[in-house]
């Protein structure tokens, strides 16, 4: 019998072919004194939820009634608009109980009143510009690493420009990320005033938007990495966000430091816990669901490529949240089996005439 650091080679044709196989599966056969079949996954830190969970942050409330997340420390650059949405405030009815007041959906959605959404867009632009006449430029986002040099006239294109990624250097315009559970990211750049705002969903982010996005700044505005400050909106957390194989190995062929982002989580399935048994015969060992499930974490992995990219660590803000776990004050697409609103993450060079 040979044997390594980490695992046994056994001699037995068929404890060979099991091994194999659980290694496939991400699984290591337990060699040390428990009984036979009981395996463990190896790999991945374990954690609670509660663990992961952010606490909701504090949103500001406008004169409109509108409920904003601003980058704290961003304020000191009096030439930049930013801001992340929430739900609160608005004219949308179609997504709240009928007695509720009306929430802040950003996103055209089938279920909602397109006039609803153009007033709350509306509303936005003036809880973050003081003016609600601020042209506001969107995409068509369709998780790619499609990027848009955005310039005034394409805030009045009948239709979108598809695309997850915008920046601009020219003054006046708002740059707006839709998003309900992914991760928006907001790039600034202090030296050259120039803005970018990125689309972070898990596709996405295996695909470096960002990193692609920070490179594009580089050519179209000549930014510099370290003269760049980014925050990292509020989407769902590690605490929520639970994957597929497809997931994984999308991160692991991509980023060495793949791992680190996920963490095994015990499942929290009310219907998995209630009745274990109509689960128990379904899967193989080890797959059972109710076990621990692998989640992700979106935000770190996008910190991560920001500091690949070349930004300082103490550049990357954080602002927080859940939009799963907190859906008073977010949508979430998963949180609410895709009958969600959409938030929108802006930024834009202020005009100079309303400079402080
Ligand atoms: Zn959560």
């Amino acid at each position: 019998m040979k044997s390594s650091s980490s695992t046994q080679v056994h001699s037995d044709p068929d404890v060979q072919a099991l091994d194999a196989l659980l290694e496939r599966a991400g699984l290591v056969r337990n060699l040390r004194g428990k009984a036979a079949g009981v395996t463990r996954r190896m790999r991945f830190e374990r954690a609670q939820p509660e663990e992961l969970s952010a606490p909701a942050p504090a949103p500001q409330v406008a004169n409109n009634g509108v409920q904003w997340l601003a980058v704290p420390g961003w304020e000191k650059m009096s030439w930049l608009w930013h801001g992340f949405s929430t739900r609160k405030g608005g004219l949308s009815r179609a997504y709240c109980a009928d007695d509720a007041p009306g929430e802040l959906n950003l996103g055209f959605t089938a279920s909602d009143a397109r006039e609803a959404v153009a007033g709350n867009r509306r509303l936005l632009a003036e809880a973050i510009t003081g003016d609600p006449a601020t042209p506001l430029i969107t995409l068509r986002q369709i998780h790619s690493t499609v990027l848009v040099h955005a310039v005034g006239k394409d805030a009045a294109r009948p239709q979108p420009w598809k695309g997850d990624g915008m920046m601009t250097d020219e003054p006046g315009l708002l740059l707006g990320i839709q998003t309900a559970d992914c991760i928006p990211v907001l790039v600034a750049d202090r030296k050259r005033h120039a803005v970018a705002a990125f689309h972070a969903g898990w596709r996405g982010t295996v695909k470096r938007i960002v990193e692609a996005g920070v490179g594009r700044m580089r050519l179209e505005f000549g930014s510099r990495p370290e003269d760049l400050v980014a925050a990292i909106g509020p989407g769902i957390g590690a605490c929520c966000y639970g994957i597929g194989d497809e997931v994984l190995s999308g991160f692991e062929s991509q980023f060495a430091y793949a791992r680190e982002l996920f963490r095994e989580v015990d499942d929290t399935d009310a219907v998995h816990i209630k009745y274990p048994m109509l689960f128990l015969t379904q899967r193989a060992p080890g797959h059972s669901p109710i076990g621990p499930k692998l989640h992700l974490d979106l935000i770190e992995a996008n910190r991560r490529q920001l500091l690949d990219a070349g930004l300082k660590p103490g550049s990357i803000k954080v602002v927080g949240g859940c939009t799963n776990c907190q859906r008073e004050l977010f949508f979430s697409h998963r949180g609410s089996q895709g009958h969600a609103g959409r938030m929108l993450s802006v930024i834009g060079v202020r005009k100079p005439a309303s400079r402080r």
